[in-house]
């Protein structure tokens, strides 16, 4: 098996994203992956989760919730660290981390609307990995269709009680506090009926499935949320009640990008492991690579590779600038995870047989890849946003 972080190839066009400070960012990340990661990845995919003092090692290291404010143990870098962190992770081919949806999403919630108190206690523990973090929105009658969510969270004095479930939530089997998105208010008032509450996951009542099946990113830890009568104070509300519509809608067009820069990286991944492959693969007494029908594929898909990486790279300015568009933003998702799933398909084509196998880099591509074009928003309601701004 090929193993160790791949160096993408040059893009065409180079890349003007990034100065020295990240390229050094980027190789503590890299070197991270190579000796924590990489090496235990089967390890993972068998337990179905990562280690649980990995966190702590991500932490120890400055990795997690680097965005956030430095009183609340970030660094207050901007969202291109983020970007670097998930193409290491890409470049990795390591789908088990779950690291993007703890600071990247989790913490814009808790930093956008908690108050300080909330900040200054859950931003803290995140940043060093004390604590491992989830969003349950998803349940089993409702994915797409956020506003039918049933789980409710009804006021008695000073507590919530919750009940209700939550299904393929990431980092729920290992979270040891769970942003959940509940119905607070009257059944016909629509969107305004939802809000966030922070559940610790040792309160009574609230319990984890046992990790989901899943056919691909095996060791990603994704699980089930239950609640059953569950107590929190009423301080655990995120933001207002009745707000939390609203509040997901924020950061929508980030929740976005992170998918499309996991599989931009992803596809330049793939694609650099097969032109080494096609070089060292031999048939008819030649490289594979000598085919015409090889370097037309790989030429093909080198130029698909490129336009999508110049119109992320276009997004990533206009998302610094704070004047990234949902629609955008959803073309940059779908587009980028279609163009990923047809790399990695035309990929595992050209390995042959050895394709089809675990050992191979590429085979697990083919199967991790595929959930990109579910989660975070569906690609059908991702064009359904694009042509609503037509
Ligand atoms: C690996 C993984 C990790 C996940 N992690 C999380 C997580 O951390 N937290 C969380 O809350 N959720 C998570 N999810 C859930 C994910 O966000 C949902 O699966 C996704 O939003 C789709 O919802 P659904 O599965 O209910 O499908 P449905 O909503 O039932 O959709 C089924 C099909 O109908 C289509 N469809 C639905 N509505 C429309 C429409 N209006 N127009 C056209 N087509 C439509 C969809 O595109 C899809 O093809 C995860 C899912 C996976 C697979």
């Amino acid at each position: 098996m090929q193993s160790g972080a791949i160096r993408p190839l040059t893009n065409m066009l180079p890349r003007n994203l990034f100065s020295e400070e990240h390229d050094a960012f980027r190789e503590t990340v890299r070197k991270f992956y190579e000796k924590e990661v990489i090496p235990n990845i089967e390890k993972y995919e068998k337990q179905q989760h990562v280690d649980r003092d990995l966190w702590n090692k991500a932490g120890d290291l400055g990795l997690l919730c680097a965005t956030m404010p430095e009183e609340y143990g970030g660094y207050g870098v901007n969202r291109l660290y983020s970007m670097i962190l998930i193409e290491e992770q890409a470049y990795a081919m390591d789908s088990s981390t779950g690291f993007s949806l703890h600071s990247d999403i989790v913490a814009n919630y808790i930093h956008n609307f908690g108050n300080h108190e909330q900040k200054q206690k859950w931003l803290t523990q995140m940043a060093s990995g004390e604590t491992v973090t989830a969003i349950a929105m998803t349940e089993p009658g409702t994915g797409s269709d956020l506003q039918a969510v049933r789980t409710t969270a009804v006021l008695d004095g000073d507590e919530y009680i919750i009940n209700g479930s939550k299904i393929f939530i990431t980092n729920g089997y290992l979270c040891d506090m769970v942003i959940v998105v509940c119905k607070t208010g009257q059944e016909d008032k629509g969107s305004a009926n939802l809000s966030l509450i922070i559940v610790e996951a040792d309160r009574v009542g609230f319990s984890k499935g046992k990790p989901l099946n899943k056919i691909g990113m095996k060791g990603q830890d994704t699980c089930e949320l239950f609640f059953n009568d569950v107590r929190v104070p009423k301080a655990n509300l995120l933001g207002m009640e009745g707000m939390g519509f609203m509040m997901l809608m924020k950061e929508l067009a980030w929740e976005r990008m992170l998918v499309a820069i996991i599989c931009q990286a992803g596809a330049e991944a793939a694609f650099a492991h097969t032109v080494q492959y096609t070089k060292d693969r031999k048939a008819f007494g030649k490289s594979i690579s000598s085919f015409q029908n090889t370097r037309f594929k790989l030429a093909e898909l080198r130029t698909e590779i490129d336009f999508c990486r110049s119109y992320l790279d276009r997004c990533m300015e206009l998302q610094l600038d704070e004047n990234l568009g949902i629609d955008a933003a959803a073309a940059a998702k779908y587009k980028i995870s279609d163009m990923f799933s047809k790399v990695v398909d035309e990929c595992l084509q050209l390995h042959g047989g050895y394709g089809y196998m675990m050992e191979y880099p590429i085979a697990r591509a083919y199967i991790d890849n595929r959930a990109n074009r579910i989660y975070a928003g569906t690609n059908e309601i991702m064009k359904e946003l694009i042509s609503r701004s037509l």
